[in-house]
């Protein structure tokens, strides 16, 4: 089947085509025919490219809605210039699958769309008012494109999260908030943990059921997820994506009371301190200098900035922290799995998260730390008791997957 993987955002738009079979032992086949990204949405649109030899194309077009990009991509992938021969045309995109970034507590699992599932995904608006009507255009979108004939597929961020546990979802404030607003624990990122959880449990040779980890999300948003028995049991980010570990530019974890306090001394509305924690806070807020991990490091090697080596230290140090809590709260762990840009490419920054963690029996072995880049590998020394790895995500297969499997009624492979 020939899935058209989409994750559309408020201005821009990521896109795969990754011809995925389910085979009769239970076996994924997959083949990525495509991948790219859309940005500058309502003007002149920048489009990237590329194909599966790995040719790369740079081009721009006027595209005013998801709707005119959907319909532009496919075109262009259908047409000779995409070096695509598998899709020559619309009817060569067997089913569409979607990334949907809230599902509230109505979705614990990917749902074939219809009319209900797209209202239910519509209810959750109000969890991520920023997120979830751009993933309702993109679903109808593909509508419009392709007919309701050819399936469409919601994948959440937060359905893998359904399984945390009361005690660790519930906020200590009124219960009637809970009741009445549905303010609790959701989680996010939850495509990336389950996906790193599969390939570890892969690489090790387990079943599900024996897997114990905890896995640290770290990319320009950052999550950590403690998984027990192949489930989630706990996770970092809460009722929104701002919770828990430091980000590029949000805060993570702080006093609640700190809202008030900026609003007052600053002169700000809580909307606009809302936005200042998620935009201007994180490894951008303490170095003043940028989000992005690689610049912080690189400026580090040159200059020995002490806001940048703070930001870096911040970071790693709540990281850390968070490993240790759920190694409590799920009783041990077999193994810290790292993914994302940061926990899959800089052997710096997961050496200094496990700095001192000798106690829990994890140790770095610095040289396949460092041979590992962009690739899965173990990175912890042969006597560790609690292991490392570093894994590579996939959101986008995870997604082709999961639209399959909804599709042809399968449940979740063990
Ligand atoms: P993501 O959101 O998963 O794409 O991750 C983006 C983050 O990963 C940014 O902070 C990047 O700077 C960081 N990143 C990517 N490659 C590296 C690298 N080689 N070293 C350090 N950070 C990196």
């Amino acid at each position: 089947m020939n899935v058209l993987v989409v994750n559309s955002g408020s201005s821009s738009l990521k896109f795969q085509v990754i011809a995925t079979g389910l085979e009769r032992i239970k076996q994924y086949t997959d083949h990525r025919l495509c991948r790219g990204e859309v940005e500058g949405i309502g003007g002149e649109a920048i489009i990237q490219f590329k194909n599966q030899q790995g040719q790369s194309q740079k081009f721009t077009a006027p595209l005013r809605d998801i709707s005119a990009v959907l319909d532009y991509l496919v075109r262009f992938i259908a047409s000779d210039k995409s070096g695509v021969p598998e899709i020559k045309n619309t009817g060569d995109i067997n089913a569409v699958g979607h990334r949907v970034v809230h599902g509230g507590e109505l979705f614990s699992e990917s749902a074939l769309i219809d009319d209900k599932v797209l209202r239910g995904i519509e209810d959750c608006i109000d969890l991520a008012p920023l997120h979830n009507p751009n993933n309702i255009k993109g679903i109808q979108a593909a509508r419009e494109l392709f007919g309701k004939t050819i399936p469409q597929v919601a994948v959440f961020d937060t359905s893998f999260h359904h399984s945390i546990p009361e005690q660790a979802y519930l906020y200590a404030v009124p219960y009637h908030l809970y009741r009445r607003h549905h303010i609790r624990r959701y989680g996010f990122h939850g495509t990336s943990h389950r996906y790193v959880a599969f390939r570890y449990r892969t690489l090790r040779g387990l079943t599900r059921e024996q897997t114990n980890i905890i896995t640290l999300h770290l990319g320009n948003g950052c999550s950590a997820t403690a998984i027990r028995g192949g489930n989630s049991v706990d996770t970092s980010m809460g009722m929104t994506p701002l919770e828990g570990l430091v980000m590029g530019t949000r805060s993570g974890d702080l006093d609640p009371a700190i809202v008030n306090v900026i609003a007052r001394k600053e002169g700000m509305s809580p909307s606009e301190v809302d936005t200042l924690l998620n935009t201007q806070s994180g490894l951008l807020g303490i170095s003043g200098l940028t989000n992005d991990m690689r610049e912080l490091q690189a400026e580090l090697k040159e200059h020995e900035d002490r806001r940048v080596r703070l930001a870096i230290e911040v970071f790693c140090y709540r990281a850390r922290k968070y490993i240790g809590a759920f190694l409590a709260s799920m009783s041990g762990a077999d193994a810290v799995v790292f993914t994302g840009g940061i926990g899959e490419n800089s052997p710096e920054i997961r050496a200094l998260i496990c700095e001192g963690m000798e106690w829990a029996g994890l140790m770095v072995d610095p040289a396949r730390n460092q041979e590992t880049v962009a690739r899965e590998s173990k990175i912890s020394t042969e006597d560790s008791t609690l292991l490392a790895y570093a894994i590579p995500t996939d959101e986008e297969l995870l997604i082709a997957r999961d639209t399959v499997r909804v599709i042809l009624g399968e449940p979740h492979p063990s």
